[in-house]
């Protein structure tokens, strides 16, 4: 395009300066100059200049009108010169801005210049423009103002170029990664925020330097490789790896490495981004951890969405359920209902969990093959941060095992392993729901204790395996014969309690024991053996007995052991009478136990002598108490409560070491006296008798064993002669020797003396002490003397009161004695005087025994 009255332009020396906007040349008002072919030139050169500017070049009168327009004017405005030229300037402005053209003109008419405007005008087609304006005013020759010139240029693309560059400056620096520039050699070049806070060296510090600084030594090869590969216009992308921190700390980066080339695609540097994935590093292996520990958990793992269905299930889930993961995917668990258990325990857990977010319970659970299996579960629910539950983990447990021994425990808790029956647990239970139901119903229970008689003896002829059958076909003997509502129980041993709630009248009880008492005495076939067994039953009925549960089973005990007492096989009813009996001698038994233990009983001595002889032949050890309110008691006053109670033993062992501490001490005073000990046959019977006794012997080594002689009571308490015979032999090895006491009563006298190896009969004391006067008791003397010679036994009387009696004896052949008519018994303090003092009775010397 022509450059339109570029005469209005002035001529000046220098030029506008597009390249940076300025336009110093035209700050000093312009004059116009008298023409000269050095002018021509310089209007010329001007004149091009304005054409090929890109820079809109324009000018306008002072009324606002243009006056010329360049073609950067056209190219900038979309307008040609044509279409402007005489048009106002204001065609150019957006609406908004015409107030603009007022100030323009206002301030060029003050001769003033507008620099650098920075504005928006309209291009042809209605866009807007960013520009920057310079305004001069034009005078004329005069100097007066006449117009104005102008100069736009669009500064859209560069303001684009400031902002996008401003931009990115701020990401880098606002940038969480590290954001490096170094040059190809590795020298950094630019650090960010990031770099610092990830590196902890500050810009200052790092620019400059090495980028090896941040790279342990073992990994500066890979550095190198890195820089070389970047030389060669490579990227290394993401490459995860270890960097060094200031304060020498490693840190886990990620790091991409880009060259930087310039416009001419030179490769001039790098740039180099690192991010720290430590926390993502530490995620990474959480999360590795959760997984297996979601695969190799043994517990089963059930997760569900917010709905309830499933959304994953582990490998032990599937294990236990017998499902496969595809086939549990999108199901509800409710796909596992069990008819074990109710829905009930369901809906609590829903209910709790609804509330609680979690819940933890036993459920019974069905396996794919329809199997039930006994889970323990816990259900959680995981909310987002908003807390809305985005799903479900139930954790299951497989204890069905545990179940399962639980009811075996529970089985062995309450039931005898042997017989299968209720034990001592269950019947406390069965009876006190008896108890209650009857005394609503206005009934009575019976409690019946059942003991078998001498059922050891079974178990010590065949054995405990025949025992065991024993008792097994017993019970069932037993339950045959009870009602359905009855209940049976061992209780341990040989002993059993029966409840019979209901009992009815006591006709009716005493029918239903008979029955019982019945079916124990069933014969019992165990192999080719056939045993028969009896029972002693004691029987108590509430609410006649108002007792509670356990009282009543040991009333019933009491009143059993009674029928025992009473001479077994049979019923004993308890009575409170009988009941306050036992309560008197559990008293007196503790009393007896604190009387030795507090050597309250002390033995006395009754000298046994020759009489024809005249020698003392050795003492009898008989046992007193020194009560600290009754004075000194007889064994007659306390022995008779120890009966059939440990205590006994206790009492025997305690007699015995005392003795031999006595003998010891005479053996000590020069003097050695033969001691005999009462024993009584339940002590004797005992399994270790004769090695403890032995052990009392090795107590007291001074002690010729043979000096002490065991006096047996009550023969007919002994129930397995070759046992005691056996046991007798054993003590007899030992050198200790045996005599029968109170010899010729009781009952099948002969047959004791048969078996029993004993050294020595004593005569019991109610023969000698009448034999003067009556003829039976005499005969009875005769009888034991005879019986004596033919079974080579020796024999001593005791209760000899009389010097005739004495010489009776004597004249029976009976030399050895014992009784007041020698010695009453005597402190052990007393024995040496008497010794010093006693004159055997001269009468005796002169009886001749009988031949
Ligand atoms: P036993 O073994 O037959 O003892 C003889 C009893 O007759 C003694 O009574 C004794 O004092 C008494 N006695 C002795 N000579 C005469 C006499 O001439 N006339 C009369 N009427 N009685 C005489 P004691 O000491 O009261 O003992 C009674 C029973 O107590 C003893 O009878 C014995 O069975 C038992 N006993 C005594 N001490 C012990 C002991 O340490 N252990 C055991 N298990 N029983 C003992
Ligand atoms: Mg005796
Ligand atoms: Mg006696």
């Amino acid at each position: 395009m022509a450059m339109n009255n570029s005469n209005l332009f002035p001529v000046t020396p220098g030029t506008p300066d597009p390249a940076n906007g300025s336009a110093a040349a035209h700050t000093a008002p312009v004059r116009a100059q008298p023409d000269s072919p050095q002018k021509d030139f310089s209007r010329e050169h001007f004149a091009a200049l304005v054409e090929s500017s890109d820079d809109a070049i324009i000018s306008k009168d002072m009324r606002g009108n243009v006056v010329s327009w360049n073609p950067g004017a056209e190219a900038l405005f979309g307008f040609s010169a044509q279409e402007m030229i005489g048009q106002p300037m204001l065609v150019l402005f957006p609406p908004e801005r015409h107030d603009e053209e007022n100030l323009i003109l206002n301030k060029i008419l003050a001769g003033e210049k507008i620099k650098h405007f920075e504005t928006v005008r309209r291009h042809r087609d209605g866009r807007l423009l960013e520009v920057s304006v310079t305004i001069s005013p034009i005078r004329d020759a005069a100097g007066r103002i006449v117009g104005a010139s102008k100069i736009a240029r669009d500064i859209s693309e560069r303001r684009r170029l400031t902002d996008t560059a401003r931009h990115f400056e701020a990401i880098v620096a606002c940038s969480d990664d590290a954001i490096i520039g170094k040059a190809l050699d590795g020298t950094i070049l630019s650090w960010n925020a990031g770099a610092q806070a990830i590196f902890g060296y500050s810009a200052t510090e790092m620019i400059g330097r090495s980028v090896l600084v941040l790279v342990p030594p073992e990994r500066h090869a890979e550095e190198a490789e890195i820089l070389r590969r970047l030389r060669g216009g490579e990227k290394a992308d993401h490459v995860e790896t270890v960097r060094l921190r200031k304060d020498g700390s490693l840190v886990n980066v990620s790091v991409t490495s880009s060259p930087v080339r310039d416009v001419h695609g030179t490769i001039i540097g790098a740039s180099k981004i690192a991010r720290d994935i430590t926390a993502q590093k530490r995620a990474d292996a959480r999360l590795q951890l959760t997984a297996s520990v979601f695969s190799s958990t043994h517990e089963g793992i059930l997760i569900t969405d917010a709905s309830g269905l499933i959304v994953e299930v582990n490998e032990s889930f599937q294990r236990m359920s017998g499902y496969r993961r595809s086939e549990l995917l999108g199901q509800s668990p409710l796909m596992f209902s069990s008819s074990r258990q109710g829905p009930e325990v369901r809906a609590v857990m829903m209910a709790a969990l609804e509330q609680s977010g979690s819940c933890q319970g036993e459920a019974w659970s069905r396996r794919k093959d329809g199997q039930a299996y006994a889970g323990l579960l816990s259900v959680n629910a995981i909310r987002d941060g908003d807390g809305v539950v985005q799903n479900y983990v139930a954790l299951v447990a497989d204890i069905t095992s545990l179940r399962a021994k639980q009811e075996e425990l529970e089985r062995l808790l309450h039931f005898d392993p042997l017989t299968k029956l209720a034990n001592r647990i269950l019947l406390g239970d069965r009876l006190q729901q008896a108890l209650l139901q009857t005394r609503r119903a206005q009934q009575s229970v019976a409690v019946l204790y059942l003991d078998l008689d001498r059922f050891k003896q079974i178990n010590d002829t065949y054995g405990h395996d025949t025992g065991d059958q024993v008792l097994v076909a017993l019970s069932h003997n037993m339950l045959a014969a009870l009602r359905d509502t009855d209940t049976l129980a061992r209780m341990g041993g040989d002993e059993f309690v029966v409840v019979l709630p209901d009992a009815g009248t006591a006709d009716d009880v005493n029918k239903l024991v008979r029955r019982i008492l019945h079916a124990c005495a069933q014969p019992i076939a165990i192999g080719t053996l056939t045993l028969q067994v009896s029972a002693s039953i004691g029987m108590t009925v509430s609410p006649a007995d108002g007792a509670d549960a356990d009282q009543l089973v040991r009333h019933a005990d009491q009143a059993m052991f009674i029928a025992k007492r009473e001479g077994r096989n049979r019923i004993y009813r308890f009575d409170p009478a009988v009941e306050a009996e036992i309560q008197l001698r559990n008293v007196q038994l503790a009393r007896i136990a604190q009387a030795i233990d507090t050597d309250e009983l002390q033995l006395f001595y009754q000298p046994k002598v020759n009489m024809r002889l005249g020698t003392v032949i050795g003492m009898e050890a008989l046992v007193r108490w020194r009560h600290p309110d009754h004075g000194l008691l007889g064994p007659g006053a306390f022995l008779p409560i120890l009966q059939d109670d440990a205590l006994e033993t206790v009492l025997g062992e305690w007699v015995i070491r005392e003795a031999l501490g006595q003998m010891s001490q005479w053996q000590a005073a020069g003097r050695r006296l033969p001691v005999s000990v009462n024993i009584a046959a339940r002590h004797l019977q005992l399994p270790d008798f004769s090695a403890r006794l032995q052990a009392l012997l090795n107590a007291c080594p001074q002690v010729d064993p043979g000096d002490l002689e065991l006096e047996i009571l009550e023969t007919s308490a002994l129930h397995d002669l070759p046992a005691v015979a056996a046991v007798m032999a054993e003590c007899q090895a030992l050198g200790v020797h045996f005599a029968v006491d109170d010899f010729g009563t009781g009952y099948s006298a002969l047959t004791y003396l048969r078996r029993l190896p004993a050294e020595t009969l004593k005569i019991d004391q109610s023969f000698v002490r009448d034999m003067l006067v009556d003829p039976d008791d005499l005969a009875m003397v005769q009888s034991i003397m005879a019986l004596a010679g033919v079974f080579k036994r020796n024999v001593i009387a005791e209760g000899v009161e009389s010097i005739e009696t004495g010489a009776r004896l004597l004249a029976l052949g009976c030399e050895k004695a014992q009784g007041y008519a020698i010695a009453r018994p005597m402190a052990a303090a007393a024995i040496q005087a008497w010794l010093a003092d006693w004159q055997p009775c001269p009468s005796w010397k002169n009886v001749a025994p009988l031949t």
